[in-house]
């Protein structure tokens, strides 16, 4: 495939395309000339699924029509609203349905997890994070270790890249928990790092922290509904994510969290406790002392917002309708595309810092624009691309499966070659 750099062809790739229909299932911002925008954010702020708000308008008629009594009659009853999306949440990031819940934000959810996953010991306190961290992450792990009593430059230790690479090396990871012998609590890094678009290899991560004695935690903000997770199997103790990123639930809305099944019913370890995480049988009778439901609903706090979640079960049925395998299929062959395009620009203007691998990234590319300053990224803006600017000089793009599709890819790159 991808010898031909034609729009004929990228059409043609369109119609083989089986998943194209989902497109006709989302809001496209428009440009100001009214066409559609070439829309490569995917990955900091997934589109509008059409459905959204019918399914939005459902729980404000049943909180209008029944007030209260909408937590066990409304068409969808808000009581057990969270139980809707565990089914197919678990299955997008390769989790039985006892591991994942939807609740809180992120970073809440990331605090959450390091109460009940980073104990640090005199001797055993420090956090492997990857060099190139979301700064949320950066600020949790380091206040984690505040908390704690200990000092964050000394408990904070960065797996970086090599002198002139931009990804990191396995075997690196390795010896940062050599070197640091019986002194690395956890292991939490991206699961997808945001900058370079790297998937790593979150089985090969886990095995190595625990063969040191460490446990493991992945952000999967980048990951989850990008790529093929499998975070069962990859005997991670936790994971936690976004839904507003890949899974299109909109800004700023709920988080999720993955609890490995081997903490499950581990009620030794310490947590901070809510309501609604106590056994659904008696938490109306409030008199009894906390009793953690089985499995990742044990840690949550409060009861949730039912409009948020309104959007987050909308966006999970449509990836349940076309597949999580096709999307990454799809994905695989998408990123593929835009890539063999941008090599063939052959310019040394741009350098795509993204692993070329399948199986080393999701769909998004990260291009490197040499001697940078944000021009090259502001004409593009202006042409209707909308891709995001990192400084100091990385324009990232997501071609994202499920509303993307192969003509947009080669617009973009046309765009981008005239730009240039
Ligand atoms: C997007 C993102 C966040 C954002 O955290 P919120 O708590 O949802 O604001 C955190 N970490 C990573 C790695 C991200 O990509």
């Amino acid at each position: 495939m991808n010898k031909d750099t034609s729009l004929a062809y990228a059409l043609e790739l369109d119609q083989q395309d089986e998943l194209s229909r989902f497109r006709e299932s989302f809001h496209i911002p428009k440009h100001t000339d009214g066409t559609n925008s070439i829309y490569f954010c995917g990955n900091s702020l997934g589109l509008q699924p059409k459905a959204t708000k019918d399914q939005l308008n459902q729980e404000l008629e049943d909180w209008a029509n029944l007030g209260v009594e909408g937590h066990f009659h409304a068409k969808n009853p808000w009581m057990p609203y969270h139980e809707f999306l565990t089914k197919n949440m678990a299955t997008i990031v390769g989790a039985h349905p006892h591991e994942v819940v939807i609740m809180n934000t992120l970073t809440t959810n990331l605090h959450l997890m390091m109460v009940s996953f980073y104990r640090p010991t005199p001797k055993r306190f420090k956090i492997i994070i990857e060099a190139d961290a979301f700064p949320s992450d950066r600020y949790a792990v380091a206040s984690q270790a505040s908390f704690h009593g200990y000092d964050p430059n000394l408990a904070i230790i960065e797996w970086k890249p090599r002198k002139g690479e931009h990804t990191p090396h396995l075997e690196d990871l390795k010896d940062l928990l050599d070197t640091n012998k019986d002194e690395i609590a956890l292991v939490m890094v991206g699961a997808v790092n945001y900058y370079t678009g790297q998937f790593f290899n979150l089985k090969e991560i886990t095995q190595l922290g625990h063969q040191h004695g460490a446990l493991v935690g992945f952000d999967c903000a980048h990951g989850a509904g990008n790529v093929d997770l499998r975070l069962h199997d990859s005997g991670a103790d936790f994971a936690v994510w976004c839904t507003y990123k890949y899974l299109n639930s909109g800004p700023g809305s709920l988080g999720g969290c993955f609890v490995h099944e081997r903490h499950a019913q581990n009620n030794e370890l310490p947590r901070f406790t809510g309501w609604w995480g106590h056994n659904k049988e008696t938490r109306f009778k409030m008199r009894d002392d906390f009793e953690p439901i089985y499995g990742a609903e044990g840690w949550q706090l409060s009861n949730p917002p039912i409009l948020s979640m309104a959007a987050v079960k909308t966006s999970l049925e449509l990836f349940n309708e076309a597949g999580f395998h096709n999307l990454r299929n799809k994905s695989i062959q998408l990123t593929n595309y835009l890539e063999f395009l941008l090599t063939q620009i052959n310019s040394d203007r741009i350098s795509i810092i993204t692993p070329t691998q399948s199986n080393q990234r999701g769909c998004q590319l990260s291009l490197d624009v040499k001697n940078a300053d944000k021009s090259l990224f502001e004409s593009i803006s202006a042409r209707g691309v909308i891709a995001d600017w990192r400084e100091p000089d990385v324009i990232r793009i997501a071609p994202v499966p499920l509303y993307n599709n192969y003509e947009d890819c080669w617009k973009f790159v046309n765009i981008l070659k005239e730009e240039m």
